[in-house]
């Protein structure tokens, strides 16, 4: 099998052979590599299925030149990150809204049209001497009625503002 132009030259070209088609390989392999981090590194990223194609195929067509223009392009966060970010604000937007919602003497809910609170008997909000409507603490004129607040009913939010009013319904 060994042809006459020696041992040494047939082993070479050999090993040569198999140098080659090891390297190609190996690049190969890291060129499907780095398209396919492209790809999974997209998804995190991008939403939209047909830019995560775009980014994929920049990945494979300049070979390696590809992931590394998509890398200085690629969306700065991922998306479970946005969402959770996102969520996050929402939270606390929640929380804030509903600091108003509740009794700031017993932290009960209760309702923004609430004049006392139904747990503590804290009075809330100062109610219009003429028609009743539930006013805002620096309102200094009832807008439904054009009656103006009284100034000694001011201080909200005071345990000691419960006694004037409930005189006055009664
Ligand atoms: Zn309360
Ligand atoms: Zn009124």
């Amino acid at each position: 099998m060994i042809a006459d132009n020696g041992i040494f030259n047939f082993f070479s070209s050999g090993t040569w052979a198999v140098i080659r088609n090891l390297t190609l390989f190996f690049v190969a392999v890291f060129w499907l590599a780095t398209a396919f981090w492209v790809f999974k590194d997209a998804r995190r990223r991008i939403e939209d299925p047909w830019l995560v194609g775009m980014a994929t195929v920049l990945g494979l067509v300049p070979p390696f030149i590809g992931p590394l223009i998509y890398m200085l392009f690629r969306p700065p966060e991922y998306l479970e990150d946005v969402r959770e970010r996102e969520l996050e604000i929402k939270a606390m937007e929640e929380r804030l809204s509903r600091r108003d919602m509740h009794c700031p003497v017993c932290r009960a809910e209760v309702d923004p049209a609430f004049l006392i609170c139904p747990v503590c008997t804290t009075r809330l909000r100062q109610s219009c001497a003429n028609c009743k409507a539930p006013l805002e603490a620096l309102w200094q004129v009832c807008p439904y009625c054009e009656t103006p607040v009284a100034p000694s009913a001011v201080d909200l939010g005071q345990t000691q503002a419960l006694a004037p009013p409930r005189r006055e319904r009664s």
